[in-house]
C-alpha cells in the first residue's frame, strides 16, 4: 500500500498500539481530557470523539497539550457527521478542517468516512494527510451486514493506511461474514472489522484473532459510542482478548436473552484459572438455524444451551445421553473434531449431587414445585436415584403428565400443611429478583429436613429465608448454577473444574447486579 511520504506508516503505528482502541467521549474539552487522563494509564491507544463536543476545534489546544505531555499515547481523531451516524452537525469541509487541525495538533490517525472521502475533491484528502497523520477510511452500516468486499474495494482506491468497516449484526451468522471477510482482507490491507449490535459481540471479541488490526472499546460500561460496544476492562479481563490466538477454542451460551447471563463470567474465570486456551462468549439469537450456522462456521467447540433452546436443540444432536433424552432437554453440547454434536444435561447432576452430599436419596420423600424444564431435570434425576418424588404445579395437567412419564406422584396444595418431606425443591421462578417478593410456600407448608431453591438471583430468596427462619438447612440456587457450569467445564476440557473460583465470581457478579439494579436472567 502506498501511503504519502508524510503520513505515519501503518507498521510504525501497529508497533505502538495494542488490540484495543478506547473511545473517549465528553461533553466538552475538559471532560474529554479528564476521561483521557483516567483511561491512558491502562490503555495508551485512544480515539477522541471530537463530534461529541459542541465546538470540536476549541477542544484541540487542550488535547494538543495532553499529547505533548503523553508521547506514549497513540491518538485517533474522529469528528463523524450526523449523516454518517455521528454527532457533528457541520459540513464535510468543516469536518476535514477540524481533522486537519487535529493532525497538526499531534493526532497520529484521523478517521474519515468513505462518504466524506467520495464527496470532497482528492486534493482535500491530500491536504489532510500532508499533516502527517495516518488515514483511517471508515464505513458504517447501521442496518445490516452486507457486501463487505464491495465496500472494501470502494475504499481501496483512496489508499488509506487503515480500512475500517463496521456493519450491524442482525443474526449471529453476520459475525461469520465479518470474520471471513477479515481473514480474506488482512493480507491486502490494514483492516479493522466489527459488527455492531448485541448479536455482533462475537466479532468484537474474535475480530483481532481473524485479522482486524484492532477493535474498539468503551472506557466504561455506559460510555459506549456504538451499539454492542464492550468496555475495555471486560475485553481484557473477561475475554482476555490480548491472549486469543488461532488455537483458542471458542465456547458460548446460546439463548434469548443472554445479555445478563452469568455464564460468561463464570466459565471465562474457570478457563483463566486453569490456563485453558479457550474463550466463552454470549450468543444472543432468535433462531436455531442461526445458532447451527455459528456452531459450524466459527466453529464452536461447545455450547451451554439455555431458554428457549434446551428442547429445540435435540433433533440437531448426533447423540444425547439417556437422561437428557428422557427429560427432553439438553443444556450442554460438545462438538467433536469431525463436527458431530453430542448433548448432555448437567442440570440433573447439579440438582442431584448437592442433595446427595447432604442426605441419602434412595427412598427419600421429595416434593418438587413446578413442572417445567428445571423441574423435569429434578424429577428424572431424583427418580433415577431411587427417591419418591411428588410434583406440585400451578397447571395440574402438566404435573400429571410429568408424573406419568417419570413414575412420580402428584401432590395437592391443600395437603401440604399436613405433609412432611425429606426435601422440598423449588423449580418455579417464584422469588426471582424483579418478580413479586414472595415465598413459593407459606411457612406452615415448609415441612422438610432440607430446602433447595433452584432460583439463584437473589441468593437468599424468600423461600430460603423462610426455611432458615424455621431452622432448616438450605441449598441455594447458586450451588446448582456453579455445579452445572463446573460439569460443563469438565465435559469440555477433561479437567477438574475450579469450583471455588467459579462460585466466587458468580457471587461477586450477583452482588454487583443487585447493587446496580440490573434485571435478573
Ligand atoms: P419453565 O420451564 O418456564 O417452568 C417454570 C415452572 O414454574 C412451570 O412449572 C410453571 O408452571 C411454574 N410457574 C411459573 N410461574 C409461576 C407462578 N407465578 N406461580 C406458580 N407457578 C409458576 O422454567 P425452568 O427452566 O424450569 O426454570 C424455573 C426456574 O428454575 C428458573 O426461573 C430459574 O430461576 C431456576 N433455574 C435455576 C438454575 C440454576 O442453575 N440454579 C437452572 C435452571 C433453572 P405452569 O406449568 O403452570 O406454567
Amino acid at each position: 500500500m502506498n501511503s504519502p511520504a508524510a503520513s505515519l506508516s501503518p507498521n510504525y503505528l501497529r508497533s505502538r498500539i495494542g488490540k484495543i482502541c478506547v473511545a473517549i467521549i465528553g461533553q466538552d474539552a475538559a471532560e474529554l481530557l479528564q476521561r483521557a487522563e483516567e483511561v491512558y494509564r491502562e490503555n495508551k491507544f485512544l480515539e477522541f470523539r471530537l463530534d461529541y463536543v459542541p465546538k470540536p476545534a476549541s477542544a484541540l489546544p487542550k488535547l494538543k497539550a495532553f499529547l505533548v505531555e503523553h508521547p506514549e499515547v497513540t491518538a485517533v481523531a474522529t469528528c463523524r457527521r450526523e449523516a454518517n451516524g455521528g454527532r457533528f452537525a457541520g459540513s464535510t469541509s468543516a469536518e476535514l478542517d477540524i481533522l486537519q487541525k487535529a493532525a497538526a495538533a499531534g493526532f497520529h490517525l484521523v478517521d474519515v468516512e468513505l462518504q466524506t472521502a467520495e464527496q470532497v475533491k482528492a486534493g482535500e484528502l491530500d491536504k489532510l494527510r500532508a499533516q502527517g497523520a495516518a488515514l483511517i477510511l471508515s464505513w458504517h452500516d447501521f442496518m445490516t451486514t452486507k457486501d463487505l468486499d464491495g465496500i472494501f474495494e470502494r475504499i481501496r482506491p483512496f489508499e488509506p493506511e487503515f480500512i475500517k468497516i463496521v456493519s450491524t449484526a442482525r443474526h449471529l451468522a453476520d459475525n461469520v461474514a465479518m470474520l471471513r471477510f477479515l481473514d480474506r482482507a488482512k493480507d491486502k490491507a490494514n483492516v479493522i472489522g466489527i459488527c455492531m449490535g448485541e448479536q455482533g459481540v462475537i466479532s468484537r471479541i474474535l475480530g483481532p484473532r481473524s485479522g482486524s488490526v484492532f477493535t474498539f472499546a468503551s472506557a466504561t460500561a455506559g460510555e459506549e459510542t456504538a451499539p454492542g460496544q464492550i468496555s475495555v476492562q471486560t475485553l481484557l479481563d473477561l475475554y482476555r482478548i490480548d491472549q486469543l490466538d488461532t488455537a483458542t477454542k471458542v465456547y458460548g451460551v446460546a439463548g434469548n436473552p443472554v445479555s445478563h447471563s452469568l455464564s460468561p463470567a463464570m466459565l471465562n474465570a474457570a478457563f483463566r484459572r486453569e490456563r485453558v486456551n479457550s474463550v466463552y462468549v454470549p450468543l444472543q439469537t432468535g433462531g436455531m438455524s442461526d445458532l447451527l450456522t455459528i456452531i459450524r462456521e466459527i466453529p464452536l467447540s461447545g455450547l451451554s444451551v439455555t431458554m428457549p433452546f434446551k428442547q429445540d436443540i435435540l433433533p440437531h444432536l448426533q447423540k444425547t445421553d439417556p437422561l437428557s433424552e428422557k427429560i427432553g432437554a439438553c443444556n450442554t453440547v460438545v462438538r467433536s473434531q469431525d463436527g458431530k454434536l453430542y448433548g448432555f444435561n448437567t442440570d440433573v447432576a447439579a440438582i442431584v449431587r448437592p442433595l446427595e452430599k447432604r442426605l441419602q436419596l434412595r427412598n427419600a420423600k421429595v416434593l418438587v414445585l413446578g413442572a417445567g424444564g428445571a423441574a423435569r431435570a429434578a424429577v428424572f434425576g431424583l427418580k433415577d436415584k431411587g427417591a419418591e418424588v411428588f410434583i406440585l404445579n400451578r397447571t395440574i395437567p402438566t404435573a400429571q403428565k410429568l408424573a406419568r412419564e417419570a413414575k412420580a406422584k402428584v401432590a395437592k396444595r391443600e395437603q401440604l400443611a399436613k405433609s412432611t418431606f425429606d426435601v422440598i425443591v423449588n423449580a418455579t421462578p417464584i422469588g426471582m429478583r424483579g418478580s413479586k417478593h414472595q415465598s413459593v410456600l407459606a411457612p406452615n407448608e415448609i415441612n422438610a429436613r432440607l430446602v433447595f431453591d433452584l432460583v439463584y438471583n437473589p441468593i437468599d430468596t424468600p423461600l430460603i429465608k423462610a426455611a432458615r427462619e424455621k431452622g432448616l438447612p438450605v441449598i441455594t440456587g447458586v450451588e446448582m448454577f456453579v455445579h452445572q457450569g463446573a460439569r460443563q467445564f469438565e465435559i469440555w476440557t477433561g479437567k477438574p473444574a475450579p469450583e471455588e473460583e467459579m462460585l466466587r465470581v458468580v457471587v461477586h457478579a450477583l452482588r454487583q447486579q443487585a447493587e446496580s439494579g440490573t434485571p435478573n436472567r
